[in-house]
């Protein structure tokens, strides 16, 4: 048993401050780090080692409490204090929009157009003919019009947002009727239900789970309806005895009563995916081709863009939603813009955007492709030749992700790694610590890897990461 007196007698031990930065003083190491970092590093060491040994934390042994051992500690603390907070890392897992991974990487021409935006005075809001103030929703405007065939478009900081204001703006203080089928949660606590509290809207649930008919959403249309709302049920999927209004049934029960009819479609694409042997995902086209008067979607899931949400439709309804001061502080930023703009631009050509579209360029990879990629990544670990390291090829599926395609497994070819006296969580933590990160599944008490979402040059990251570890175990 410790006693009190051990415990007093390890805490006085401690090095004082003073004394440490006199010692880091010297340090070669220290010298180009700022001294109000070294010692803040310093204090939260010794804070930690206070509450160790008031725990009785073992870590807390006596030889952990010498000065080379606590400046040590501090070194560590501040190469990690260092690096950099937000880091690249390699996306082992096949599902292409992760949200937690950062969702869509930007396609060349996007990052190029942030990069040139970022550093230049610009007209993002100043129109250069007229020599007046412009509308920052210029640069994307006409394009969403374009693509999509809707009069009148916008985007902000992200599709909640957009949900948010258009429920504001049409709908504040009214009722907005949706399907109980439709209430849905995305991921980070989004729902529909709380979107519409916090707009002052109220929602008028119709329907069941499994079914809803045009009837449900009539018999509840009274002089408080103010907006009748189709939500995309885009992360999962109600199967078996079924029955939603389509669009087009709602857009002609919005003409008949008056009422505004809009639609929240999530992860809005531009592409039908089952032309590429995929699922059919709702179009933007599709939706504003029903004469419906809102839609609004993300940029960053299934367009692959950066985070935000658009929101395009009739025009004078799109007007209303520019001058909601709420707008404002929803405000998309300019690279935000820059990267939206040349992302936009690029599904002028269907086959193109397939092609430099990172997110589009993943999800309709042909199987075959990754499969070579597949053996190729089997190859280069295979040659690291330790007899413990066993790499294995395996069918399995990816998954689109980021609330999108929720029934649809892509078949891939994914290399499934184990090592003999290492467990596969021990093997995963050394890949997550990887500098860079690589992050992968466990299934089958192996650590998979799909090279669907592998970019390439990162096959040799996964190489050295896994002969570190050999080397170490
Ligand atoms: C993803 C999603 C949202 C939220 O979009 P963000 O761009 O992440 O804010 C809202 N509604 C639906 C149906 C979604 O799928």
């Amino acid at each position: 048993m410790e006693s009190n007196n051990d415990r007093q007698q390890r805490l006085r031990s401690l090095p004082g401050v003073d004394r440490l930065l006199a010692q880091t003083d010297k340090d070669p190491f220290f010298k180009t780090i700022p001294k109000p970092l070294t010692t803040r590093v310093i204090r939260g060491v010794l804070e930690d080692l206070r509450s160790a040994i008031m725990a009785k934390d073992p870590s807390a042994h006596e030889d952990a409490l010498t000065e080379t051992k606590v400046i040590e500690r501090v070194c560590t603390q501040l190469q990690k204090a260092l690096e950099p907070n937000l880091k690249p890392l390699v996306n082992a897992t096949g599902i292409v929009v992760h949200t937690n991974l950062g969702r869509s990487l930007l396609a060349e021409a996007a990052r190029e157009n942030v990069a040139r935006m970022a550093g230049a005075y610009s007209n993002l809001e100043f129109d250069l003919e007229k020599s007046a103030r412009g509308s920052r929703y210029t640069a994307v405007e006409g394009l969403i019009c374009e693509i999509s065939g809707a009069e009148a478009a916008m985007a902000v900081n992200n599709n909640a947002g957009a949900v948010l204001l258009c429920l504001d703006t049409i709908a504040s203080s009214r009722q907005v009727i949706v399907s109980r089928g439709e209430l849905v949660e995305i991921g980070g606590s989004f729902r529909i239900p709380d979107v519409m509290a916090k707009s002052g809207a109220r929602l008028r649930e119709v329907g069941t789970t499994n079914r809803t008919h045009p009837r449900d959403y009539e018999q509840a249309i009274c002089d408080e309806t103010g907006l009748l709302l189709k939500v995309h049920t885009s992360n999962f999927a109600v199967v078996g005895f079924t029955a939603s209004v389509s669009l087009t049934d709602l857009v002609a029960l919005g003409r008949k009563y008056r009422l505004p009819v809009m639609e929240d479609l999530g992860s809005g694409t531009f592409v039908d995916f089952s032309r590429y042997g995929l699922m059919k995902e709702p179009t933007v086209q599709e939706s504003v081709a029903t004469g419906i008067d809102v839609v609004t979607f993300s940029g960053d899931k299934l367009l692959g863009g950066p985070q935000a949400g658009i929101i395009a439709g009739k025009r004078e309804l799109i007007d209303a939603v520019k001058k909601n001061p709420l707008t404002r502080a929803l405000r998309i930023d300019k690279m935000t813009l820059a990267a939206l703009e040349a992302t936009l631009r690029l599904y002028r050509n269907e086959s193109e955007a397939v092609r430099s579209i990172p997110t589009l360029r993943m999800l309709t990879r042909p199987l075959v492709d990754i499969s070579a990629d597949a053996e190729d990544l089997a190859r280069q670990l295979q040659r690291i030749d330790d007899p413990r390291l066993s790499v294995e090829l395996a069918d399995r599926t990816s998954r689109a992700g980021g609330g999108s395609l929720p029934l649809l497994d892509l078949p891939t070819k994914s290399v499934d790694v184990h090592i003999q006296g290492v467990s596969v969580n021990t093997l995963e933590r050394h890949m997550r610590n990887n500098r860079p990160p690589i992050i992968g599944r466990i299934e089958s008490d192996r650590f998979v890897m799909d090279p669907r979402t592998i970019q390439s040059g990162e096959f040799s990251i996964i190489e050295n990461a896994l002969s570190q570890l050999l080397k170490r175990v």
